[in-house]
């Protein structure tokens, strides 16, 4: 099945049209297909400079590489295949010819009518309670056009250069059904659909012509699109049939919503892809999140690598219902793919986000253990410099971190649990230095002093971290080694003195 994206160069690649692109990937290559990327650049007004390149780079990031049309190559946007151009401003002659083979066959004509004359029209419509104002067959023989005007007339204006569009001729008596592979059977009729313009007075097609002509001569299978969409179908469905060509399979891919079920936007969530390419979410990740909005595969699974979605993704399990961007499942899965990475993947991660002096004097079997401890913790890389710093630089510990209300840790009892700590971990023989060992010796304390373990072992890890939050005190004393946390609880030991003079 071909299947193709086309995105229009206004601006960075929004989420929801990274999901369209990679839906329609995944049919591409589920059914031996090709996937096409055609760049929809009719709009000259709305075009951003550099946007071609940053969604062709989006998408690279992503793993969704097209076969065929347009994509970068060493930096570079050339174009591939035999059915091109794929940039639509390349294709206006061939627009032009086929707006002009509507207007022989009847199903178009030339409109002449001013901007003026046009919203006279619509004021019109709406006085006499007409709810969406159009040009339709209720107004057409109103207006100037090649169906108004004589023969001469049309070919006197188009000779003079007059500005003109072509627009379509929608009967408003004919009903037209479709099966979409998402929304299932839709029905439209004629009276709701205006006599859409398709060449603009500026020789641009509008995105009606261009999608009709580019798909049909594109061979595309499936046409997966927004469902901002949907309402332009039945437009599109008689344009195939008045050029006299079968028109492909449709899908309109549901809305991405806010979390109060609106329309996704940017007051609520960032909105382009960029940004979580920025904040640091994985690609395999952002991915494995879009293909799970609007799709229910149906099982429990819940992480999908990118051959995974090939094998099990269906339009059939597609919502039609909006899909909520829950950000908060967005890094539940950063988490598990974290989680799921090689450990030497994920060690050269971690020193890729060591800052520069320490990376430049690390001993990568330290590093592997220390990236160990983070491992099940982290959600994102620019948290791993603050999570490490402590095997770095010597933590910075007050008392009011080793003592703590929730493990009902008092000031008076630190220094006896310090001095606990220091005598028992000061016997443990350096070859013995394990978390087994270390556990036993210091369950026993625990015991003997009539302690719970979380008032020895709260205090050990604050000692040694000096964060709230770290890896547990096991842990962080086997990765340190003993001689750097003796130090580090005699360090303890001595804040404690100087604080509290009394003890
Ligand atoms: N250029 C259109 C858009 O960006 C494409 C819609 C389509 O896929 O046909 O929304």
């Amino acid at each position: 099945m071909r299947t193709r994206f086309a995105p229009s160069p206004t601006g960075f690649l929004h989420v929801g049209g990274l999901r369209t692109a990679l839906y329609a990937y995944l049919i591409a290559k589920q059914t031996g297909g090709e996937f096409i990327l055609r760049i929809e650049d009719t709009d000259k007004e709305r075009h951003v400079e550099g946007a071609i390149e940053n969604i062709l780079h989006t998408l690279n990031w992503a793993g969704l590489h097209p076969d065929e049309g347009v994509m970068m190559r060493r930096g570079v946007i050339v174009q591939k295949g035999d059915k091109g151009p794929y940039i639509q401003s390349e294709r206006l002659k061939i627009y032009r010819q086929y707006a002009e083979k509507l207007l022989e066959s009847g199903h178009a004509y030339y409109a002449f009518d001013t901007k003026e004359e046009i919203e006279q029209m619509r004021c019109e419509q709406q006085q006499a309670g007409v709810v969406s104002p159009k040009y339709d067959a209720s107004v057409r023989m109103k207006m100037k056009n090649a169906l108004t005007l004589s023969k001469e007339d049309v070919q006197a204006r188009l000779e003079a250069k007059k500005p003109y569009v072509i627009r379509m001729k929608v009967n408003p008596d004919q009903i037209i059904t479709f099966q979409d592979d998402i929304r299932g059977q839709c029905t439209f009729q004629g009276h709701e659909i205006d006599d859409q313009v398709l060449l603009k007075s500026d020789g641009f097609p509008t995105y009606h012509l261009a999608h009709v002509v580019d798909d049909h001569l594109m061979d595309t299978g499936l046409v997966l699109r927004g469902e901002e969409w949907l309402s332009s179908l039945p437009k599109h469905l008689l344009l195939f049939q008045y050029f006299g060509w079968k028109e492909p399979r449709y899908a309109h891919v549901p809305l991405l919503l806010n979390k109060d079920r609106t329309k996704l936007s940017k007051r609520q969530n960032d909105v382009d892809v960029n940004h979580y390419i920025q904040k640091g979410y994985l690609s395999k990740v952002m991915v494995n999140f879009l293909a799970l909005l609007g799709w229910n595969p149906g099982t429990t699974q819940e992480i999908f690598t990118l051959d995974e979605l090939i094998e099990s993704f269906s339009l059939d399990r597609v919502q039609k219902a909006g899909a909520v961007f829950d950000t908060e499942k967005l890094d539940w899965l950063q988490g598990q793919w974290i989680r799921k990475m090689d450990k030497e993947e994920f060690t050269q991660r971690v020193i890729a986000a060591l800052p520069e002096p320490i990376k430049s004097s690390i001993h990568i079997p330290e590093v592997t253990a220390q990236a160990s401890l983070i491992q099940d913790r982290i959600t994102f890389f620019s948290e791993i410099p603050e999570m490490l710093s402590f095997f770095y630089e010597e933590p910075r510990v007050t008392v009011d971190l080793l003592a703590n209300k929730k493990q009902k840790i008092t000031q008076k009892q630190l220094p006896m649990i310090l001095d606990a700590l220091i005598r028992t971990l000061t016997e443990v023989k350096e070859k013995q230095w394990n978390e087994n060992t270390l556990k036993e010796k210091l369950f026993a304390l625990a015991e003997e002093k009539k302690l719970k373990s979380g008032q020895l072992l709260w205090p050990l890890r604050a000692a040694l971290t000096g964060l709230p939050y770290s890896p547990g005190a096991f842990e962080v004393a086997v990765v340190l080694g003993k001689e750097k946390t003796l130090a580090r609880l005699r360090a303890a030991r001595a804040t404690l003195l100087e604080s509290l003079p009394m003890c």
